[in-house]
């Protein structure tokens, strides 16, 4: 099959490389002339495990370009891919289909032959029509289907998560569509990973209401964190004790400082708006947004309290920026509310993080980043984990407490046991979920 990929931020290009190493011949589009210049120089933008090397071997094969000009990736595609970004809108909360909407009306102008434009991107039900209704207008002579086959791949594990995925959702509205669709995830079925075809609602529905699931067990785990601190259960056990029932399962309950990134936040958001504009709200939806955006703050809280009450004067290190490990995206990452409030307190914060410099240096001003946690720590009134990179797992608690000037710890990942810390020389030491010590 002929693929025509517009857009390689983390999924469109996740999806480009990885049709390609199922054997289809993939052009990847993108705006941005600068990634594409990198791309082409065989040079990943994002910090991805793994995707270099799949992107290599497929150049290398001769089944994968990237390029800036649209039309030429669309035509004699079977298939375009939308894969832009849908962040949330500014005022309302609703999903912004900006970019969506121009990729079609370009789309559609390029179209040569028949071809399936499918919707990669996260967007509100209804949308995969008007991307239709679009595609039609700018060009009336056009032959095409729509489809919609929302994205699940997780950063940080994403090419496992496309080339062995729990399943793939596909919204059809015509055969012809469907046998496009089913030739490209061929290879996946024939492995037998579930592809479920639908209708366009019901999948741009599955993508918000399993996002909004898997936000609402972390709200939840997180809720329950803070009344286990109050009566002295352990959050851990709780969680380790509901998760092997096999009907609530281990996942997503690991209490922590509320959650971030490019999907949850953005994708409950719109969700709940969606249900407004229905009339149906979704108040369950509506709560967890609100306990997140508590969760964080009762973060910056236990830091003060660690700090004496107030942080100003402190010096604190911090271990971890991007909103969870493996990857470099910041977006709505939980340090970004959390280290602003620090530095607003008067603190002096160094941070470290081993991929989240980069992006998070323009987000984060004021701070001072460095490469190693012991020397950030020297010196300091208080070190806070907040994202849990292998690389900060398995510190030498002695020695980060013997160079602090007071030795507390705010860990808001639950890494290490309180026990071994305060052995270790820490004389404060504050977790999620536990109580403090
Ligand atoms: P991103 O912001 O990283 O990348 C989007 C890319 O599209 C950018 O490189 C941009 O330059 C390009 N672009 C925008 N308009 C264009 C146009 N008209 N022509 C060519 N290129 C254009 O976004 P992302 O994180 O990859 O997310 C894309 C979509 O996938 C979103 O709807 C998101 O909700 C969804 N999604 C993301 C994830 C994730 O983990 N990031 C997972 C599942 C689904």
């Amino acid at each position: 099959m002929k693929i025509a990929m517009i857009g390689t931020g983390y999924v469109g290009l996740v999806s480009g490389v990885c049709f390609s190493d199922f054997g289809h011949d993939v052009i990847c589009v993108d705006k941005a002339s600068d990634k594409v210049a990198r791309l082409t120089q065989g040079e990943v933008p994002i910090y991805e495990p793994g995707l270099e090397a799949v992107l290599a071997r497929n150049v290398a094969a001769g089944r994968l370009y990237f390029t800036t000009d649209l039309a030429r990736a669309v035509d004699g595609a079977d298939a375009v891919f939308i894969a832009v970004g849908t962040p949330t809108r500014r005022g309302d909360g609703h999903a912004d289909l900006t970019h969506v909407m121009a990729a079609a009306s370009e789309v559609a102008q390029a179209l040569t032959g028949y071809a399936v434009v499918v919707t990669k991107s996260t967007v509100p039900v209804g949308t995969n029509r008007k991307v239709a209704q679009v595609v039609r207008e700018a060009n009336p002579e056009a032959d095409f289907d729509v489809a919609s086959n929302p994205e699940f791949l997780r950063e940080g594990a994403a090419i496992d998560d496309f080339m062995k995925p729990d399943r793939v959702i596909v919204g059809v509205e015509s055969d012809r569509a469907r046998n496009v669709m089913s030739d490209i995830y061929r290879p996946l079925y024939l492995r037998d990973f579930p592809v479920v075809y639908t209708d366009l609602e019901t999948a741009e529905m599955v993508k918000y209401a399993a996002n909004a699931f898997l936000a609402t067990k972390i709200s939840f785990i997180n809720e329950v964190a803070a009344l286990c601190e109050r009566v002295g259960a352990d959050v851990k056990e709780v969680a380790r004790g509901m998760g092997l029932d096999g009907r609530i399962g281990n996942k997503f309950l690991h209490a922590g400082p509320g959650y971030g990134g490019s999907c949850f936040p953005k994708d409950t958001s719109a969700l709940a708006r969606t249900g407004q504009e229905y009339g149906v709200p979704q108040r369950i939806t509506e709560t967890v947004i609100a306990v997140n955006d508590m969760t964080k703050r009762r973060m910056i809280d236990k830091v003060m309290n660690l700090c004496g009450g107030s942080v100003n004067g402190c010096k604190i290190a911090v271990l971890g920026v991007t909103f969870k490990p493996e990857t470099d995206d910041m977006r709505e990452a939980p340090s970004l509310t959390i280290v602003p409030a620090l530095v607003g307190g008067g603190a002096q914060v160094c941070v470290v993080d081993p991929h989240g410099q980069r992006e998070g240096e323009a987000l984060l001003p004021g701070v001072t980043w460095m490469d190693d946690p012991y020397a950030a720590v020297e010196g300091a009134d208080c070190l806070v984990i907040l994202t849990e990179w292998n690389a900060f797992r398995a510190l030498d608690l002695k020695r980060l407490a013997t160079s602090m000037a007071t030795p507390s710890m705010a860990d808001l990942r639950n890494i290490y046991d309180p026990a071994d810390a305060l052995a270790a020389g820490f004389t404060a030491v504050e977790t999620v979920g536990r109580a403090g010590t």
